[in-house]
């Protein structure tokens, strides 16, 4: 077996051993009866998640090919799409909606900041041909949260349809689908939902749908990531076989282990082992002299960025925790390499045991540096 590395990266975290045993299991069909049952506890787990009543899609591959289907579906080529963008994972929003010949209305802030409903509302005045609004909502590059609930229910006002990702927020933070208006949603296995990647999930709105029937007949549009496809089989093998390619089954026997004891545990629980963790981090590398890249008010729980220090580079600190300590962080991404690092909170990273390693190797690297941390000062959020 290869060396393992604990993870404190933004995504993949590290996850339990019951949910990869589940994985060892013998393949089952992704069909049949005993499937459907896995099936649909699978679909009323996520909707306890995504909170909504409507049509999800459980498809194989990562969540980027759902964004993919999601704006290519309902976005013919040369239409308009507002696209919110203040971070990596926004500008691919933005290069999926190109990638489909959209024209898109860029809806931006800065890198550190929460996209702005004030300014929503204004694209939308401006541009009211702009069907669709797309946006990001925890920025995992960032590590802003946008305020999905405000800018979702702006859109709705102006009757727009709204699609989220919310790959690295879902089962971290509270979403409602269907009260707050997000029309279509996406998410992934492997960020706060704790398990393997490999499958994605979607969810599709009554007002999406609508969109995505007046689509234009006969425009080119391929087969495995049109939503019309997966409706189709849905409609026509839905009571015996849910998605119209083979399903990495295992993939989604460890996801139906892991979001079982999230359910367990209770949904309230899990987002509150988040806000502890990044609360421990923040304030601890606060009192050894760290700066966060954002503020508290629209910092997420499930990523914490750190801003780069005057007396090493980040690349030292993350060698230093690689090789000494066999921990891995993330840097940062695109504009924001080498400015700040990125420490995630997902799945065991938000144990007591890896957060007690991880401030203390932090501590140990600056004491090597001759920084002095403050005894005791890093573990002081750690309650
Ligand atoms: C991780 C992530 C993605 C990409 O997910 P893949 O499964 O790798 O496609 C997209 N958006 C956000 C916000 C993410 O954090």
């Amino acid at each position: 077996m290869s060396r393992h590395v604990k993870l404190f990266t933004p995504g993949p975290g590290d996850v339990d051993e019951d949910v990869l045993s589940a994985m060892a299991q013998p393949v089952m069909r992704h069909y049949g009866p005993d499937w459907m049952e896995i099936h649909h506890e699978m679909l009323s787990l996520l909707r306890l998640f995504y909170r909504t009543g409507e049509t999800i899609f459980i498809a194989p591959g990562p969540a980027s090919a759902l964004l993919d289907m999601a704006i290519g579906s309902l976005v013919p080529a040369g239409q308009k799409i507002i696209v919110g963008s203040n971070g990596f994972f926004g500008e691919r929003l933005v290069d999926i909606s190109r990638g489909y010949g959209a024209e898109v209305i860029p809806f931006t802030a800065l890198t550190d900041q929460p996209l702005d409903p004030q300014k929503l509302r204004q694209l939308m005045r401006e541009n009211p041909d702009a069907q669709v609004v797309a946006f990001v909502h925890h920025e995992t590059s960032t590590t802003v949260m946008n305020p999905l609930k405000e800018l979702a229910a702006a859109a709705r006002e102006a009757g727009r349809v709204v699609v989220a990702d919310t790959v690295s927020s879902m089962g971290g933070v509270e979403i409602a689908c269907d009260d707050w208006g997000v029309d279509v949603c996406v998410t992934g296995p492997n960020k706060c939902f704790e398990a393997v990647p490999g499958v994605s999930f979607i969810s599709v709105g009554q007002r999406a749908w609508e969109l995505v029937d007046a689509y234009p007949s006969g425009s080119a549009h391929g087969w495995f990531l049109d939503l019309r496809t997966w409706r189709k089989y849905e409609q026509e093998w839905g009571s015996w076989h849910p998605s119209p390619v083979t399903l990495p089954s295992n993939c989604i026997l460890a996801v139906l282990t892991s979001l079982r004891k999230i359910a367990a545990r209770g949904l309230p629980a899990h987002f509150a082992r988040y806000k502890r963790a990044s609360q421990a981090v923040r304030a601890g590398l606060q009192n050894v002299g760290f700066e966060m890249f954002v503020e508290d008010d629209s910092a997420s729980t499930i990523v914490t960025g750190v801003k780069a220090r005057p007396e090493f580079e980040i690349s030292e600190l993350v060698k230093y925790l690689t090789e000494e300590h066999n921990m891995a962080i993330g840097g940062g991404l695109g504009s924001l390499a080498g400015k700040i690092f990125r420490v995630g909170h997902l799945g065991k990273a938000a144990e007591d045991e890896y957060l007690l390693d991880f401030l203390n190797a932090m501590e140990a690297f600056l004491k090597i540096r001759g920084l002095e941390p403050p005894p005791g000062a890093i573990l002081a959020g750690l309650k």
